[in-house]
């Protein structure tokens, strides 16, 4: 509608730019679902706040510049895996289905290094999982590649305005930890200190042990972008590849996929069809066979007394409907 009388004279200038700044960069620590950035247009892609993801994965690129030593691969094999186990352990089995129970400080640093995977909050993560168990591969799941496209469910539906909010009405459990509620606003910051520290760390042993043939830079793009970027793709395939590919042991009401190669990069996760079926339980490879890392760690941290009250599938919900 033009009504250009009662439209308030535009006003250019420093402030407005700087006001427009501000409020920009607000976002980016914005993760309400009321915000109007959320609410306006849901699906449409945030472009400024997926700055940050798109550089991630250019910032990999420059392995081919930084090259090779074995302790820049040692590094990114040992964050990928101590990340993974936090979010396979913890962001999933712990704080999104409550598989098992731990102490408050256990539970904190454990949250911490799953930030550090730059997979958003702990809240933000279990909110979302939660809901995708609700509506799994309905027109209300947030990530199904069944209802809408293979690449909206691996990666383009956590890239919208809508994607960027937390849902607090689904973890009344978790929001209650103000740490939690802080990590979940500030997680960028925790990408940040850990990258920071392998700069730095780099530096330190190029200066210090130069037969080790690292750098600063080398460190960073090894032990960061390249560790967070398989890290990151190899979680989401859970939500895209194990809801298409693999065998279905149990005819749940969703399109939850069995799938062996999955479970091994994903240290457990790609029995999905398991998953789906019991999701309480602590275990996901059901049978001896079906190799679940998260599991194994998970029973040796209960004999340390670090975990207790692991729950698991009960015999006659791990049979019935079995069909191997
Ligand atoms: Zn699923
Ligand atoms: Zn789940």
């Amino acid at each position: 509608m033009n009504n250009p009388s009662s439209d308030p004279p535009v006003r250019t200038g420093g402030t407005n730019r700087l006001r427009a700044a501000a409020v920009s960069l607000a976002r980016w620590f914005d993760n309400s679902t009321a915000s109007p950035a959320a609410e306006s247009e849901p699906e449409r892609i945030d472009w400024l706040r997926v700055i940050p993801f798109i550089g991630l994965h250019i910032a990999a690129a420059f392995v081919v510049v930084v090259g090779f030593s074995w302790i820049a691969l040692a590094t990114a094999v040992a964050l990928y895996a101590l990340r993974m186990f936090a979010i396979t352990g913890f962001y999933h089995r712990y704080f999104s289905h409550r598989s098992f129970k731990t102490s408050r400080l256990l539970q904190f640093i454990f949250a911490l290094i799953g930030t550090s995977s730059v997979q958003r909050g702990p809240l933000w993560w279990a909110a979302h999982h939660r809901g995708h168990h609700r509506h799994a591969d309905t027109e209300h799941d947030v990530h199904s590649p069944v209802t809408r496209s293979f690449f909206w469910s691996h990666m383009g539906w956590f890239l919208t305005r809508g994607g960027f909010a937390t849902d607090t009405s689904r973890i009344p459990d978790l929001v209650k930890f103000p740490e939690l509620r802080w990590l979940d606003r500030f997680d960028v910051l925790i990408a940040i200190a850990l990258a920071t520290f392998l700069f730095v760390a780099g530096g330190y042993l190029e200066r210090n042990h130069p037969e080790l043939g690292t750098s600063g830079p080398q460190l960073l793009i090894w032990g960061f972008f390249v560790s967070t970027v398989v890290l990151f793709h190899a979680t989401v395939s859970i939500n895209s590849l194990a809801h298409r590919f693999g065998s279905r042991r149990y005819a749940t009401a969703d399109n939850s996929r069995n799938n062996g190669v999955l479970a091994l990069i994903t240290f457990g996760e790609g029995w999905h069809n398991n998953h789906h079926h019991f999701p309480a339980s602590a275990r996901q490879g059901f049978f001896w066979w079906e190799i679940d890392l998260t599991w194994y760690v998970l029973k040796m941290m209960s004999w340390l007394h670090l975990i207790w009250d692991l729950k698991s599938v009960p015999p006659e919900r791990k049979y019935a409907g079995a069909a191997a």
